[in-house]
């Protein structure tokens, strides 16, 4: 992640709304690519604040109504589509009625543009149905409905847990996730080394590569690599995982002991290692620690070799701050042999880019949200969904959260 200045000369980051310095407001402007001071002009709207773009911009509609973006959008394209090129792919979001849910609204969306940004540095291809991509990418941040008779199983249409995952395009979140105590717990109880908003948009949108370049094109080389993702079925895959959990020695072939479960699985875990790498490569490289700001070397083996070198030095910041390993993972050669498929997938889909066109008008609706989680309840009505992610059975639900503070 790159870092902006503001017309003071202050630094700028990515999630600023505002410069700590001369109190501008500042945005993302969608002309010139780069977070700026925004200067209000005589539209009532603004001009970009760098002096060789200087266009005409409006605050995103989610960034004036409700400060969950720091994007804006062109003023002469505003009244077709007031969303920004990221809050455009929202089909749901939470019910803002309910407190708390702004805060994680905010969350969400700050490790969604931060998922965007990655995926612009890659230069993969992706879109909405209406810019005509397949699949089309959209997502939903949900909450469990959970009825009020205390039990899951007979509560009909008015109940439904939310499993984070992707089908055909779409990339659902369990807004529970972004709840620190809750994904904390989560974590632990899981056995996770992390567990991150970010890195949930990135394992989804794994998916969503794997149907969008894979899928019905080159699933023989992916068997070749990650192993025949038709036999076992997925749902047979994912009941023998919860029966008898991963193999033993699942760190010598795997990037985690969830990649064991299946082909699918393992290949979205290792994808979004990959973007982990990348990110953390590009972050590097802007703040000094040397590298290239090129997010797509020639080779994945260099990336790797400095990915885990970082690794060493950060981990051991983090140590002597009590935190969590920031790289946990050692990348053995067999991970090293799924991360270079996927780098030259990643320069296969850059190839094939091109599907991005103009916004058309995405109007966001608004998910359910449930009550208060009952005292005792049984397991959930229906069985996870194809491809739906890991949850503890635990359905512990904060019910209340601190008062939002907002963008920064
Ligand atoms: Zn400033
Ligand atoms: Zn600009
Ligand atoms: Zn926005
Ligand atoms: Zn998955």
């Amino acid at each position: 992640m790159r870092t902006y200045s503001c017309l003071c000369g202050n630094t700028l980051f990515f999630d600023n709304s505002s410069c700590l310095t001369c109190g501008r407001e500042v945005g993302y402007c969608p002309a010139c690519r780069l977070v700026t001071a925004l200067v209000p002009n005589e539209q009532g709207g603004f001009n970009c604040g760098h002096a060789d773009c200087g266009a005409a911009i409006l605050k995103c509609k989610n960034y004036l109504e409700h400060d969950v973006c720091n994007r804006c959008v062109r003023a002469e394209t505003a009244a077709a589509e007031p969303l920004c090129d990221c809050c455009r792919f929202n089909d749901l979001i939470p019910d803002l009625t309910v407190k708390g849910n702004l805060l994680k609204w905010y969350r969400l969306e700050a490790a969604k543009r931060r998922l965007f940004y990655d995926l612009g540095e890659l230069g993969l291809p992706y879109g909405t149905e209406e810019d005509g991509v397949e699949p089309p990418l959209s997502f939903d941040f949900k909450a469990d409905v959970i009825p009020k008779k205390n039990y899951w199983r007979g509560g009909g249409a008015a109940s439904e847990r939310v499993y984070t995952g992707h089908a055909n395009g779409k990339i659902t979140i369990n807004i529970r996730e972004a709840c620190d105590v809750e994904r904390e717990k989560l974590r632990v109880d899981l056995g996770e080394a992390h567990r991150t908003l970010i890195g949930h948009f990135r394992h989804e949108i794994g998916h969503y590569y794997w149907d969008m370049l894979i899928k019905g094109r080159r699933e023989d080389e992916f068997i070749a690599v990650f192993g025949d993702h038709k036999s076992p079925t997925y749902a047979e895959a994912l009941e023998r995982h919860y029966e008898q959990g991963p193999p033993a020695d699942w760190q010598q072939n795997y990037v985690s002991a969830y990649a064991t479960m299946h082909p699918w699985e393992d290949f979205a875990e290792t994808w979004a290692l990959y973007l982990d790498m990348t990110s953390s490569l590009d972050t590097a490289a802007w703040q000094g620690f040397g590298g290239t700001t090129d997010a797509v070397h020639k080779d994945v083996e260099p990336m790797i070799k400095r990915y885990q070198q970082l690794g060493v030095a950060l981990n051991e910041i983090n140590r002597s701050m009590g935190l969590l390993d920031l790289v946990p993972e050692v990348i053995v050669p067999p991970v090293v042999e799924k991360l270079r498929y996927i780098h030259d997938l990643v320069r296969a889909g850059r190839e094939e880019n091109g599907a991005l066109k103009p916004a058309e008008d995405q109007p966001q609706a608004v998910a359910p949200e449930s009550p208060p989680l009952a005292e005792s309840e049984v397991a959930p009505a229906a069985a996870p969904p194809a491809d739906a992610e890991q949850v503890a059975n635990d359905a512990t639900q904060l019910q209340s959260e601190a008062v939002p503070v907002l963008a920064q």
